[in-house]
């Protein structure tokens, strides 16, 4: 299959850092979000981000320049018909999600692979809504993207085995490294991180350590390099709360359970870095 032009649906952390990879790999991306300003946002973050790279010398600025020409923001969820690949990367939301796989299916030619970066949803399920099951998948990219090398790549109950080899030749083309995990609720990565991120948060919630000792303890004990509380932060609380939630509606196991600071955190806005407050205090 011949992919020149993905498109990057939400141009949250996630969708700006996939934008950058695609764009620095070769290809032409076109980076949707709902307003112009989540836009001007993400362009701002991979501009950051770029800018970083040639302070230390790893990037020419005429490669910067090459690589944020490569990407094209646009507020039209129509230009997906022009999209040989799609990503989508907006809020973990089973009902938002279903309602843009309705929206792509119509949208997109019927080769289109419509590819999304979750964290924990069902793939099978977003498969569903659609008239092409067998061409949607799980492409679960990392926190930092352009950072963290690892994919994961996840089959629905129909997703096809050409669909499932572009996948993970096309992850392996913008240089990561892609494992492939079967569709339960959080994968693996997320079924293993997040009930420690919310094991920590109980162990606050009930008063046996600080936020900081807590943090610490994982790092100088357990070699992490950042705490968990720090990471959750860094995730975002929301994302956090959506991936316990789908975990416990997925198993029906009490081990899943939220803990209630989480959910308080998350009912109040403070959701990490990203509003400036979460278990710490940001600055921008
Ligand atoms: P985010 O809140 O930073 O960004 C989400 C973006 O999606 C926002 O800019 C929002 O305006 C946009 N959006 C929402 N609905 C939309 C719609 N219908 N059409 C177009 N844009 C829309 O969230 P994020 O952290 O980038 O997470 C995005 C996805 O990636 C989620 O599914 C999440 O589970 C997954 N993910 C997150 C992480 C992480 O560490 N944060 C890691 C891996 C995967």
């Amino acid at each position: 299959m011949n992919i020149q032009t993905i498109m990057v649906i939400g141009a949250g952390q996630m969708g700006s850092g996939i934008a950058q990879v695609a764009a620095a790999s070769g290809f032409h991306v076109l980076l949707h979000d709902t307003t112009p300003e989540f836009l001007n946002r993400g362009m701002q973050a991979i501009n950051k981000q770029l800018s970083r790279n040639v302070e230390k010398g790893k990037l020419t600025p005429e490669s910067m320049a090459e690589i944020v020409s490569r990407i094209r923001p646009t507020e039209f969820v129509e230009h997906a018909e022009q999209a040989d690949f799609v990503i989508e990367a907006i809020s973990e939301n089973m009902a938002l999600k279903a309602l843009l796989f309705h929206r792509l299916d119509s949208l997109c030619p019927p080769r289109t692979i419509l590819a999304t970066n979750t964290s924990s949803l069902p793939i099978s399920e977003i498969a569903a809504v659609t008239g092409r099951p067998e061409k949607i998948i799980g492409m679960h990219f990392m926190n930092p993207v352009p950072v963290m090398p690892l994919v994961e790549v996840i089959r629905g109950l129909e997703t096809s085995q050409e669909v499932f080899e572009v996948v993970y030749g096309l992850s392996q083309r913008m240089g990561k490294t892609p494992v492939e995990v079967n569709d339960f609720p959080g994968f693996v990565s997320n079924r293993i991180l997040m009930p420690m991120i919310n094991e920590a948060i109980f162990t606050v919630y009930e008063g046996v350590a600080s936020i900081e000792s807590v943090d610490k303890v994982m790092k100088f004990g357990m070699n992490h390099p950042m705490g968990p509380l720090e990471l959750a932060d860094f995730i975002g609380l929301d994302t956090c709360l959506s991936i316990m939630e789908i975990l416990y509606d997925g198993f029906k196991d009490s081990k899943y359970r939220p803990c209630p600071l989480l959910r308080k955190y998350v009912k109040a806005g403070r959701l990490g870095r990203k509003s400036g407050q979460g278990f710490y205090t940001y600055q921008e």
